[in-house]
């Protein structure tokens, strides 16, 4: 597979991504993705997708909390 927004080589790998969903903010880590090596364009599986949208709908209690410091420039 190749990236579709410049033609580079498409990499599998596990990355930590972040979530928006209103104003709330959810970090998943180790979601299965296949990343551009060049310009690092994520593409995630629908399967991912959905069990990140399951793990929201559910109330299932996170790994950890973190604090995330807010500023308008
Ligand atoms: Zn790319």
């Amino acid at each position: 597979m190749t990236c579709y927004f410049c033609g580079g080589k498409v990499v599998r790998k596990k990355v930590d991504h972040i979530h928006k969903w209103g104003d709330k903010i959810y970090l998943f880590k180790g979601v299965a993705a296949e990343v551009c090596s060049q310009c690092g364009e994520t593409y995630f599986d629908s399967v991912e997708l959905q069990k990140m949208d399951q793990v929201i709908a559910s109330d299932r209690k996170p790994t950890k909390k973190l604090t995330i410091p807010v500023f308008a420039l």
